[in-house]
């Protein structure tokens, strides 16, 4: 089941997004299907539905993809803590909820030494292949069974902040327009943090 004609139309889109297919994007996926049902939201047009991650990784892009969480839109809020946990924030309903990744790949430890053994050279043929079965195995079973990998919690939380529309002016250094709010004091004038 190697073809992505296999995988469901939803989860084709996001690896056509995400540029691969990998148990990464599938956690992502199956983050945003055990979502979905404790939320009654399918996705969001406009800034209604936000999301709030904890990690910057592949399984970001699905959230992205389904349910049009973005940075472009200010709805999609990154915290970087390193934890594949996802905690989407519904303006209309006031809903939130929270959802962690409590069961990785049963295959987990095999699979850290098969990667280590890719990275140093040492894999041979048999160790990829192994590698690649047991990395789409889980890729599988996310989607399948996406409630079964996750801590699903409603949660209550105040809503987030609206993305702001702040003020610019020049960098007096490069002369490049900056949000004030991001500017910093340089030798007594503002300067964007790139020259600074
Ligand atoms: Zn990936
Ligand atoms: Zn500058």
């Amino acid at each position: 089941m190697n073809s992505l004609n296999d995988y469901p139309a939803d989860f084709r889109k996001c690896a056509e997004f995400h540029g691969h297919v990998c148990p990464g994007l599938a956690i992502g996926y199956a983050a945003v299907k055990a979502a979905s049902g404790a939320l009654n939201s399918s996705g969001s047009e406009d800034e209604e539905l936000v999301c709030i991650v904890e990690n910057n990784s592949c399984s970001v892009d699905a959230v992205q993809v389904l349910m049009g969480c973005t940075f472009g839109k200010g709805n999609l809020i990154f915290r970087d803590w390193g934890k594949q946990v996802f905690t989407f924030f519904d303006r209309e309903s006031g809903k939130a909820v929270r959802i962690s990744l409590n069961r990785p790949s049963p295959h987990r430890d095999r699979i850290h030494e098969l990667r280590k053994k890719m990275e140093t050279g040492q894999a041979t043929d048999k160790d990829k292949s192994e590698l690649h079965r047991l990395r789409d195995e889980f890729t599988l079973s996310l989607i399948a069974e996406p409630t079964n990998f996750f801590e699903v919690k409603e949660i209550t939380m105040e809503a987030p902040e609206y993305a702001q529309i702040v003020e610019t002016s020049p960098c007096s250094i490069c002369g490049e327009q900056t949000m004030t709010s991001r500017m910093v004091n340089k030798d007594g004038s503002m300067a964007c943090k790139g020259c600074a």
